[in-house]
């Protein structure tokens, strides 16, 4: 890619380009000095070249390059020529030539940065990363990171494009469309005491455009959301929006698997997906094999459901919950029967830290017995126990007991996570996509003492359901799927309500005012009575799925720009406090806390 300043890339020149005469320009990545020859690295994000130069056959430019240290900025001329006898470098992609630089010119100096640009510091405080963002993204492994979300990307907008869906842009200053999360708003200066809301996803307006006749939408939509920030979750992100008419639940997982396939057989051919079709549970499936509703199931260890192999058992940590209708479930650890206690003690904490009572441990020893604290309640039982959960000797079990099912699946689901790192089950070379669906449409809000929506708000529930609508809402399951990958949530979506009467009636379950309603929602509410055809959609994560794809376990590794922890831009400086005027402006002012 020549320009005016340069004639290749620094890493595009290869043996067949001996002879020529080229100019490169880029940063400093290192510089060697032997006597009357100075080596140097040059960078730019396609590569590195090595340049020479030499005092005896350029003098000029030897003296050029004489104070040019890490990170200047050069540009340099010279003839390619092969690098000397064993000096090639089999690592690099122009490894095997050399320029020999005539001309040498300093565009600009640099600095010396705050941390190593051209080699790994295991440990690099981010905070020093995120002020100096523009360093941090200079180094390359955060290149190839960002270079690998935009390819992502692109696979996506032509796998989409090639399945006719269109790109539509909606707005950011937007009225509140709820999906769980605490709006980011913004004054209205022409309307004081008015506020717009940053959009926590494009919702309302995707199904508008449906409602327009946009059959097949998408976007690489930016949402905002003031809740907590998490390995996978920050106050902004990207999600890859889409919304389809006249479309089943089916469709749309058939769609986006389709396009999920493609994208990873481009981006990362060498990394096999598990299953294909992509296998589709149900919520209920999920939680109960897995204890997780992202499931991953790049490895067993499956739950096992004790609660009626131990329904007898004289043993008060299982018989007080089974009481209470609630479950006993165990996994099987496989070898792992010399755990040390502290081993031990690191998983009780962490089923613990999930909202577990406690985890009942027991050793499988070589003559079949079993080892542990509550052994001795289950003696004469130990073979059916080992039966049901597959165990035997040298095998760990481990059990959580408790009065709410869902809750003691998913303290041991934590739990069978953490086996599977231990036992390096969950392998980062393959893609386990897996679809979640059938998910319950309402969750019962203790503090807010209302059914809420356990999605959005709009979506439909399961036709056979609807009669259980008012009378037992908790049974009623929703038209609603979830993609996992590797154990993260990627995405998920439902089919919608498209009629108003029944948009009402979940609504007013979920305690809304018909006044309430018509404020918050009247424009989706109005729509739906102009031929609202059938429709239903997605959203997909991107950062997730880039963080997924380029092996890191946090998304800020996949995003240019991200917000700290408590959601501070270092770099820029936000937010920051605004002047008088603009308070004045915007007939606002900021009340103390004492
Ligand atoms: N709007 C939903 C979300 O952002 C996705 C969808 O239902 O399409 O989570």
């Amino acid at each position: 890619m020549s320009t005016a300043f340069r004639t290749q890339t620094c890493g595009e020149l290869r043996a067949e380009h001996v002879g020529q005469r080229v100019a490169l320009a880029g940063w400093v990545h290192r510089r060697r000095d032997h006597g009357h020859l100075a080596f140097f690295d040059l960078r730019d994000r396609h590569g590195i070249t090595q340049v020479v130069t030499n005092a005896e056959d350029a003098a000029d430019a030897h003296a050029a390059a004489e104070p040019a240290r890490n990170e200047w900025v050069v540009q340099v001329e010279g003839t390619v020529r092969h690098r000397p006898e064993g000096t090639t470098n089999a690592e690099l992609a122009t490894g095997e030539i050399e320029v020999a630089v005539d001309r040498f010119a300093v565009l600009n100096p640099s600095k010396v940065p705050p941390f190593y640009i051209n080699e790994e510091q295991p440990g690099l405080d981010e905070t020093l990363r995120l002020k100096h963002r523009y360093l941090d993204l200079r180094r390359p492994p955060m290149q190839q990171r960002m270079l690998l979300r935009a390819r992502l990307a692109s696979a996506i907008r032509r796998a989409l494009e090639d399945e006719e869906f269109v790109e539509i842009e909606t707005p950011l200053l937007i009225r509140s469309t709820p999906e769980g999360a605490r709006d980011f708003v913004v004054p209205s200066r022409v309307q004081p005491g008015h506020f717009y809301a940053l959009p926590q996803s494009p919702q309302q307006l995707k199904q508008i455009l449906m409602v327009a006749g946009y059959d097949r939408y998408y976007q690489l939509a930016h949402c905002m959301r003031d809740e907590d920030t998490r390995k996978d979750r920050g106050p902004e992100f990207t999600q890859i929006d889409i919304e389809m008419s006249f479309v089943t639940e089916d469709d749309v997982m058939a769609a986006v698997e389709r396009m999920a396939t493609r994208v990873s057989r481009e981006v990362l051919p060498e990394r096999p997906i598990l299953h294909e079709p992509f296998p589709r549970i149900t919520y209920a499936e999920a939680m109960a094999r897995y204890g997780s509703d992202k499931p991953d199931i790049r490895f067993g260890m499956e739950l096992v459901d004790l609660t009626e192999t131990v329904r007898e058992v004289d043993f008060r940590v299982f018989a007080e919950p089974i009481a209470a209708g609630g479950a006993v479930f165990a996994i099987c650890a496989p070898g792992c029967a010399d755990y040390t206690r502290k081993q031990l003690d690191e998983l009780i904490d962490l089923a613990k830290r999930h909202g577990a009572k406690g985890l009942v441990h027991l050793s499988v020893q070589p003559d079949g017995s079993l080892h542990g604290p509550a052994a001795k309640f289950l003696a004469g039982r130990e073979t059916d126990l080992l039966a049901a959960v597959g165990a035997s000797a040298g095998d760990l079990v481990l059990i959580v007991a408790d009065a709410d099912r869902i809750a003691g699946a998913e303290a041991l689901g934590h739990v069978r996570l953490a086996m599977g790192d231990a036992l390096g089950l969950r392998q980062p070379g393959v893609l386990a996509y897996v679809w979640v669906h059938r998910f319950p449409m309402f969750t019962w809000e203790e503090d807010g003492q209302r059914w809420d929506a356990t999605h959005n708000p709009f979506s439909a529930p399961v036709p056979d359901d609807v009669p259980l609508m008012e009378s037992d809402p908790g049974a009623v399951r929703a038209q609603q799927y979830d993609l996992a990958l590797n154990g993260w949530e990627c995405g998920g979506g439902s089919v919608r309500i498209h009629q108003r009467e029944l948009l009402e009636r979940a609504f007013a379950l979920m305690g809304h005012t018909l006044e309430g309603m018509r404020d918050q929602f009247g424009a989706l509410l109005d729509a739906l009575e102009y031929g609202a055809p059938p429709h239903g959609g997605i959203a997909i994560g991107l950062d997730r799925w880039a963080a997924l794809f380029a092996d890191v376990d946090n998304i800020r590794e996949v995003m240019a720009f991200p917000k700290t922890q408590s959601g501070a831009d270092l770099m820029m400086g936000a937010p920051s406090p605004i002047s008088p005027g603009q308070l004045a402006e915007l007939r606002l002012h900021i009340v103390e806390e004492d």
